[in-house]
């Protein structure tokens, strides 16, 4: 395998044909299998979610398929030197993005913020800065100052917002990772009399892209083997898989099999969580059993 592998991102709110989508599933299927690519797409009568991996050529091939399906997109792209996800899948849902509110219906952009316009609105105005993200993201990164809504999943995002009492008389800033939970969430938003939102275009790989080291601090959790990425888009150096809970995770331990691993801080502080695997973990609890 080559040294370098690429990876793109992208999201579109297209409606699709829901009669179309088990061709397109198929099409899309062969299409990644023919090129060796590895990665995650979701197709919905809502749009297509994508996040895939291949050769530079299989990228650039996959753009102009996508470009042709559903119109100009913006695609978020980094390299990694190891493929990031195990297979190739496509499959169809019904949200590409799950906030599981059918009255929340994206079309168009609204409140779209460029990275430059949103350091310039960031810097200079009282803003309120709210990370649409899950509780385990925020933790290893995020916007200095940001809110942290503490969920486990998008879908408790507008339950979190009606309880927040956020100001109305400010304006609101909302990020995710690419963009495309805080299509939804400033909709969510909208919908409970919040007129002055906005949201940063490309979420926080579009912002590291333009500006490392500026005031997002930390890394930017990433939903493959990569964990997370660094202010330079790099995989993180800091951060593994957690085997236990599938967080991030920051503590090197070796395991009573001799594998050096990652796990993260709060399974550190169960002995038997101290291991590479499950299956090393039920060794060891097997062993303190028959202690
Ligand atoms: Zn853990
Ligand atoms: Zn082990």
């Amino acid at each position: 395998m080559s040294s370098s592998v690429s990876i793109t991102s992208c999201y579109a709110f297209v409606p699709l044909e829901a009669a179309g989508l088990e061709d397109l599933r198929d099409e899309l299927l062969s299409f990644g299998r023919a090129r060796d690519m590895r990665g995650l797409t979701l197709i919905a009568t809502e749009g297509i979610n994508a996040t895939v991996s291949g050769t530079a050529e299989s990228i650039e091939e996959w753009k102009v398929r996508l470009k042709d399906l559903v119109g100009e997109i913006e695609w978020k792209d980094s390299v990694a030197s190891k493929q990031p996800f195990e297979r190739w899948s496509v499959k169809i849902k019904s949200e590409i993005v799950g906030l599981k509110d059918p009255a929340i219906c994206v079309s168009g952009k609204r409140g779209h913020l460029s990275p430059q316009e949103w350091q310039s609105m960031f810097e200079r105005d009282d803003v309120v800065v709210v990370d649409a993200r899950n509780a385990y993201e925020v933790a290893i990164g995020k916007f200095r100052s940001a809110i942290d809504p503490g969920i486990d999943a998008f879908h408790e995002f507008p339950a979190w917002a009606k309880n927040a009492a956020l100001p109305k008389e400010k304006k609101i800033l909302m990020y995710c990772t690419g963009g495309i939970r805080c299509e939804k969430a400033l909709l969510t938003l909208e919908a409970q009399g919040y007129h002055d939102v906005y949201q940063l275009e490309g979420g926080i790989l579009a912002y590291l892209e333009r500006f490392p080291h500026g005031d997002f601090e930390g890394e930017c959790f990433v939903f493959d083997h990569r964990v997370a990425v660094d202010q330079h888009l790099r995989p993180s150096q800091t951060y593994g898989l957690c085997p236990h809970c599938g967080n991030a995770g920051d503590r090197a331990i070796t395991c009573v099999c001799g594998k050096e691993q990652k796990i993260c801080g709060d399974c550190e502080r169960e002995e038997t969580r101290k291991t590479c695997s499950k299956r090393c973990r039920n060794e060891v609890q097997r062993r303190v059993r028959n202690s």
